[in-house]
């Protein structure tokens, strides 16, 4: 029996049919703070000295969760640690932690990503408990970090407050257990509970493609049990549980409440953060999956931009669009409908809800996007990946704006606009000689001006043909870069147009051409 088992076995081996506890599940714990204060220290540490390798050939992989033992019963750890993956499960609706731990270095106590995980555990209303990290550094300073976290409103135990908390050190592993006796303590305070006898229902908490073995997927089991051969729908998306893996490269043939399990046999990679619901039977998958496409808004113009040809000489522009709930992105959808301009075309490769991840930055790498945001935030490991990919990601708050800074985007594909500015006009009183495709010729400005390096056309008979660009100008034999009217002017051209010829007598029509930016 895999050691993920115990916690259940105790129970159900020690405990009387009429009062069995079988339905208390693990916790799952999420690791917040700000960067570099040791959160996947702490995490690997736990990792370390917490984990019993179990069957499995103990190759460690990052599945996005594991599960470690303290006291003899199993706690649940979101692995990628920061607010990232714990903002994209929620922003998409889902809970996933049980118990939050705050990660604060004693040496440099609360930072602005303090205060952010400190906004996200209250907006969840996720328990949780102080951390605080690098004990062992000469700097520090646990009271001026209960001090800070109380200036933040966070009142923990000891502070006129009752949020607790532990010093600890990742390097040391000193106050680990603690900090784990803590995480069951708040744990068993908040009741968890799951029948392991239903079908299982969860959430996503990673999703990416293999090479060798197709979409794989970490499906962190919330109720019920998870078995291999099950059918598991999420939105749309449905897979058949081809096998299972524990993050230890472990074969699994079921997962219980709470345990994470990688799933591959999926037909298309499930959203991150997504719940997923599973059961046995193929007919149920199958409507479970057509009902969530009926229910979901169809964005039929973003999914067709995807599918529409072009011709060949049409410029396109690829576009991700991100906005914070789907009535955001639907109302983009209406507004960038009707936006199109000639031989300009742009394709929506990807859209969705919440803010702007590493996963949007990959993809517009991938297809060379731009990405548009509304009214969402950009993750600080996406905002870095961005900088790196040189990927331009343009986020308001104010729809108009979002919708402007696309109509720009796209107005920068259109050709630009040549406006004609003339300068002069020149009769030709003498044709000197042609070397391939340049021609000597003198000539009298008779309007404005002639101007070294401007275009000159041929107007014959009330039409103008391009002649070519004066690439150098004299007057008096001398080079000159300009001759004004009245006098006369020796032209050496440039002839655009193999079959145009300037003949005695023509009038040249000088001038200047500026390109002009188009707007949609
Ligand atoms: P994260 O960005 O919050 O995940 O931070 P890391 O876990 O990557 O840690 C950032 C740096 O602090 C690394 O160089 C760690 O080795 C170091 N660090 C983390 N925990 C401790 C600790 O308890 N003691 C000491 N001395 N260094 C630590």
């Amino acid at each position: 029996m895999p050691e993920k088992c115990y916690f259940y076995m105790t129970h159900m081996a020690t405990d009387t049919a009429k009062n069995a506890p079988a339905n208390v599940r693990p916790p799952v714990v999420v690791v917040l703070g700000h960067v570099d204060h040791g959160k996947t220290k702490l995490l690997d540490a736990i990792r370390e000295t917490n984990v019993v390798a179990g069957e499995s050939g103990g190759i460690t992989q990052h599945i996005g969760a594991y599960q470690a033992t303290a006291n003899g019963r199993l706690i649940t750890f979101l692995d990628t640690p920061g607010h990232e993956a714990f903002s994209a499960i929620r922003s998409r609706g889902a809970t996933v932690a049980d118990v939050a731990i705050l990660v604060v270095a004693a040496d440099e106590s609360v930072k602005p990503q303090t205060e952010e995980a400190i906004r996200i555990i209250r907006e969840s209303e996720t328990p949780y408990i102080v951390a605080i990290s690098k004990m062992d550094k000469d700097g520090a300073n646990p009271a001026k970090v209960r001090q800070d976290l109380a200036s933040a409103e966070v009142l923990v135990e000891g502070w006129g407050g009752d949020v607790p908390v532990t010093e600890i050190s990742a390097k040391t592993g000193a106050g680990i257990p603690e900090l784990l006796d803590m995480v069951l303590l708040v744990a068993d305070l908040n009741d968890l509970t799951a029948d392991p006898a239903k079908s299982a229902t969860g959430v996503i908490v990673e999703s990416h493609m293999d090479k060798r073995r197709g979409f794989i997927a970490t499906a962190l089991v919330q109720d019920g049990t998870l078995h291999v051969g099950d059918y598991i729908v999420v939105g749309s998306v449905t897979g058949k549980v081809r096998s299972m893996e524990d993050f230890n490269g472990g074969t699994l043939t079921e997962a219980l409440p709470s345990q994470p399990a990688l799933v591959l046999g999926w037909t298309s990679a499930p959203d991150l953060g997504r719940p997923f619901r599973a059961t046995d039977i193929k007919k149920v998958a199958d409507e479970w999956a057509a009902d969530s496409v009926a229910s979901a808004p169809p964005f039929e113009h973003f999914r067709s931009s995807l599918r529409a040809e072009h011709p060949a000489d049409t410029k396109v522009l690829n576009v991700i669009f991100k906005a914070d709930v789907t009535s955001s992105l639907e109302a983009l959808e209406l507004s960038v409908k009707d936006i199109a301009g000639e031989n300009v075309a742009y394709r929506v490769v990807e859209f969705g809800v919440g803010n702007v991840t590493e996963q949007d930055i990959k993809a517009a790498t991938a297809k060379g996007a731009v990405i548009f945001g509304f009214r969402v935030g950009i993750e600080p490991s996406a905002a870095k990946m961005a900088e790196r990919e040189g990927i331009r990601i343009v986020t308001h708050d104010v729809i108009y704006e979002v919708i402007e800074s696309f109509r720009e985007e796209l107005s920068g594909l259109l050709a630009p606009e040549l406006k004609r500015n003339v300068l002069g006009k020149l009769r030709i009183l003498a044709l000197f000689k042609k070397e391939g495709t340049k021609q000597i010729l003198g000539g009298k400005v008779t309007g404005g001006k002639a101007v070294r390096g401007c275009l000159a056309d041929v107007v014959r008979d009330g039409k103008t043909v391009r002649l070519g660009k004066v690439v150098q100008l004299q007057h008096n034999k001398e080079d000159v870069t300009e001759v004004r009217e009245g006098l006369e002017a020796g032209l050496r051209i440039d002839i655009t147009q193999a079959q145009t010829e300037a003949k005695e007598g023509d009038v040249l029509e000088l001038y200047e051409e500026e390109k002009v930016r188009q707007n949609l």
